[in-house]
């Protein structure tokens, strides 16, 4: 049978609420007073983009999240939606030294999310305008993601003139069309994008590198490129059955969610998730969450192999997906042109390689089917587009760590398409360094990796605001209602 929306408009609203709301005023100043301030805070290493967590933090204990914005902007540009949706648990909660007092860690995503919504909110301008004389140089970005933002937003800042070409219509990459819903929502995306452009970046959307404007025009044009071009379409299965119209791609299921109305999309009933990744689980929960009666995943492979976190396995498991572990795909069943079930064997490891149980073989019923076992890399778009530049076996692009240059000296890349596909806020730190190296090479200055905010402002008893004590709730929420 076709597929068709299950649930009402409200129904579809509550499911998708979001997962983390955000604190309110005197739940952020508690929250905020817990922090140590540490002085050689894990947290700020833990960040990929250095942010200076206890300063911002203290800022916040103080009554200042305007200045806890900025604290928080100048490192990361996108710190409004890492704070959404940044793994924390592995990255700076997780390395918060409270947890090693059997204490909770603090809730950094949150009070970040808190001090970056306080000045979006109020339309607050928090980062001083780029410098009015400018270098005189250009640099063309390719690819509107978290990494060509970061990238762009960055060199802006260091008197650049830039320009981003996007393919798609809105700009923001994944983090406008991929991220579960319930983490964010692209507004959040589109409002960093809108920032970036406030730096004085020039954005074309709607121009493809290599069709709508051809890389020889780019390097004529401009003294240095960032390539930010993500990974490709899904990984094929390979399997009998894979053209049917409900064998879809995760991502343009999930893409779906962010651009139609939620009671419009056509949701499954029963719905087979192939694979074991953070964006299977993002993709197995969605489908529960429009809906479907059962939602499972098939990996390959056992419970201690996938590559989800932990955490999202657990809230997976909380929506009521299942796992069927140890067991392949061999095919997708039709009735009547439209799927009806998708045919497994149970696996197991011979030799380190997974092997299927021969005589194992059956059906499980579906009539959705979504391929979530990774991205394709870009290496043919890379080839094509710049058939000079190495890639790695992987696909991806090999480039200087630190700087992110190319071994083409005026091509630099970051993000998914120079690291195989991380996370979001890896993406801007990656797109922040290079455009300190590319600062580095039109300056003909050695290469200095960003520069991390200072962290005068967090010394104790100083909140960088000029207050002495901290604020109390009370006083602060009087202040926030004016
Ligand atoms: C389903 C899914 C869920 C995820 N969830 C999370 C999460 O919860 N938290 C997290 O931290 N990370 C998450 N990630 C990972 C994160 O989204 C990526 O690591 C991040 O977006 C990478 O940024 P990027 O700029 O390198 O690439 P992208 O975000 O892919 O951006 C690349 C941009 O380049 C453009 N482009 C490509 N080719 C061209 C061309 N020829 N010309 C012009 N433009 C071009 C694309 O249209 C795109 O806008 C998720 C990823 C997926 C797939
Ligand atoms: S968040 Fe945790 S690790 Fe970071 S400064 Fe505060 S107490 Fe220390």
């Amino acid at each position: 049978m076709p597929l068709s929306p299950l649930l009402s408009a409200d129904a579809l609203a509550a499911n998708f609420t979001e997962l983390k709301p955000p604190l309110r005023p005197q739940e952020a100043l508690v929250e905020a007073t817990r922090c140590l301030y540490c002085f050689d805070a894990p947290c700020i290493t833990a960040c990929p983009t250095g942010i200076d967590i206890p300063a911002f933090i203290k800022k916040i204990a103080f009554g200042n999240p305007a200045s806890a914005a900025k604290t928080i902007l100048t490192a990361n540009i996108l710190g409004a939606s890492c704070a959404r949706v940044c793994p924390t648990a592995v990255l700076c909660e997780g390395a918060c030294v409270l947890e090693d007092r059997d204490e909770q860690p603090i809730m950094i995503g949150r009070l970040q999310r808190y001090a970056t919504d306080f000045v979006e909110q109020r339309g607050l301008r928090v980062l001083p305008p780029p410098p009015a004389k400018k270098s005189g140089k250009r640099i063309a970005v390719i690819g509107a993601g978290p990494a060509g933002l970061g990238c762009a937003a960055e060199l802006a800042q260091l008197g650049h003139s830039v320009t981003i070409f996007e393919k798609q219509t809105q700009a923001g990459g994944l983090n406008t069309y991929g991220i579960a819903y319930y983490k964010m929502k692209p507004q959040v995306s589109l409002a960093e994008v809108e920032l970036v452009k406030s730096l004085g970046v020039e954005l074309r959307t709607g121009v493809a590198v290599g069709k709508d404007v051809a890389v020889a025009q780019l390097e004529q044009d401009y003294d240095a490129i960032f390539i930010g071009v993500g990974l490709g379409a899904a990984t094929k299965l390979r399997i009998p059955g894979e053209d049917l119209p409900e064998v879809v791609d995760a991502l343009d299921f999930i893409s779906q969610i962010h651009t139609r109305p939620l009671h419009q999309i056509p949701a499954g009933r029963r719905v087979a998730v192939i694979g074991c990744g953070n964006t299977a689980i993002d993709a197995v929960t969605q489908a529960k969450r429009l809906g479907a009666n059962r939602a499972f995943i098939v990996y390959r492979r056992d419970e201690a192999d996938m590559s989800a976190y932990g955490f999202e396995y657990e809230h997976a498991k909380h929506d009521g997906a299942q796992f069927i572990f140890k067991a392949a795909p061999l095919e997708v069943i039709a009735t009547d042109g439209h799927v009806s079930g998708l045919r497994l064997i149970l696996t197991h490891l011979v030799n380190g390689k997974v092997e299927p149980v021969m005589g194992s073989e059956w059906t499980e019923p579906c009539d959705l089917v979504l391929k979530a076992v990774g991205q394709e890399k870009q290496a043919k778009l890379i080839h094509d587009l710049f058939p000079a530049l190495s890639v790695d076996v992987r696909g991806v692009i090999t480039h200087d760590p630190l700087t992110g240059q190319t071994n083409v000296p005026h091509l630099f890349a970051g993000g998914d398409a120079g690291n195989g596909g991380r996370e979001v806020v890896n993406a801007v730190g990656e797109g922040k360094k290079a455009a300190h190296g590319i600062h580095a090479f039109l300056t003909k200055q050695k290469a200095v990796p960003p520069v991390q905010p200072s962290r005068l402002g967090a010394k104790q008893g100083s909140s960088g605001s000029g207050l002495l004590k901290p604020i109390r709730a009370h006083e602060l929420e009087a202040a926030l209602k004016k």
